[in-house]
């Protein structure tokens, strides 16, 4: 069998184009230009480089976009009052906190604090719930650009088993709710499986859709999987690698070379599920702006 690879940065494109359009549609029946705001804490090399991605979409795309950046001895006070500026600058549509937040920073506290309807990373516990419920919700960018891949090739979930490795709250546990919901995608059989799990590769073998996230360059090899899968790997790992210019190389949690010739379909490492965060972050604002889940 030989794999269809699934396009995450073309399709990431064509969703980017699409709000384009909306945008321009939006403000030319007067409506406000979308305004999405980062917050950036400390000088982490990955973050920079994700919400500089994301600011440049926003560009793209034709929204406003605010980056806010303090250095990683702010204290929690403080980025608290931060988070609630953004909460109550009415011209702000949605907002993130980009994470990881410094150890000294309770991370729930300040996701708690967020108002719900600018919540637009899906993280806080009033759209984590409504997302369970099948009710309208900012849903998390990665899951929700998952999803919409699945959706946008086509790819049967009915009935089927899939099997999630990995159960964080931004990735593996929302992927698990969204794909057992009663919805397309969705309807399958979802096992989820975490670091305590015994003999990982009897489950992944009799997935037929297979979703990694744990951050494990490589973990799933082609001897744990069966002919027809179809693999999202979420992974996205910074590895050493002397023959390019920057140093590293980035590497996802599937081995590529191994599973792929067994694989339906298969999500590249770059160039897979990271584009569709962005996309899926951007849609959310979208729908922050034109105020289309929280009224008001
Ligand atoms: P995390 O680090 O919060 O959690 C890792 C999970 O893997 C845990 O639930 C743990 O139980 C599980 N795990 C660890 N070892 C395991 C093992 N041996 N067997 C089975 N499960 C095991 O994970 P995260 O934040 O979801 O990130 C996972 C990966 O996805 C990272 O590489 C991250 O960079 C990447 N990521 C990519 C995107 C994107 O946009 N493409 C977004 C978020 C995260």
């Amino acid at each position: 069998m030989s794999a269809t690879l699934l396009q995450g940065k073309e399709l990431s494109l064509q969703i980017q184009s699409e709000i384009a359009d909306k945008v321009k549609a939006l403000t030319a029946a007067g409506g406000k230009v979308p305004h999405l705001a980062a917050v950036l804490i400390g000088n982490n090399g990955a973050s920079e480089t994700y919400v500089d991605h994301k600011v440049k979409a926003c560009e793209k795309v034709g929204f406003k976009s605010t980056l806010v950046r303090h250095d990683d001895t702010i204290s929690e006070g403080d980025l608290l009052r931060v988070v609630d500026e953004l909460n109550e600058n009415d011209d702000i549509d949605g907002f993130i906190v980009q994470l990881p937040l410094p150890k000294h920073i309770d991370v729930n506290k300040v996701i708690e604090a967020i108002k719900p309807s600018k919540d637009v990373d899906g993280f806080h516990p009033i759209n984590f719930g409504r997302m369970a419920g099948n009710m309208p919700a900012y849903i998390p960018a990665t899951p929700d650009g998952i999803i919409e891949m699945l959706k946008r090739y086509k790819i049967e979930t009915t009935g089927k088993h899939t099997v999630v490795v990995g159960r964080s709250q931004i990735v593996g546990t929302p992927v698990s709710i969204l794909l057992s919901r009663a919805a397309y995608p969705g309807d399958s059989t979802v096992t989820l499986c975490h670091r305590h799990t015994k003999d990982l590769a009897s489950f992944t073998k009799s997935a037929d859709i297979l979703v990694v996230a744990t951050g494990i360059p490589g973990m799933i090899s082609g001897d744990m999987v069966k002919e027809g899968v179809v693999v999202i790997d979420v992974g996205i790992t910074r590895v050493e690698d002397k023959s390019r210019k920057s140093g590293y190389s980035l590497k996802g949690d599937v081995d590529f070379d191994s599973v792929a010739p067994k694989a339906s379909y298969i999500t590249p490492v770059p160039g897979g599920v990271g584009p569709m965060t962005i996309a899926s972050l951007l849609k959310n604002t979208f729908l922050a702006a034109e105020k289309a889940i929280y009224k008001g």
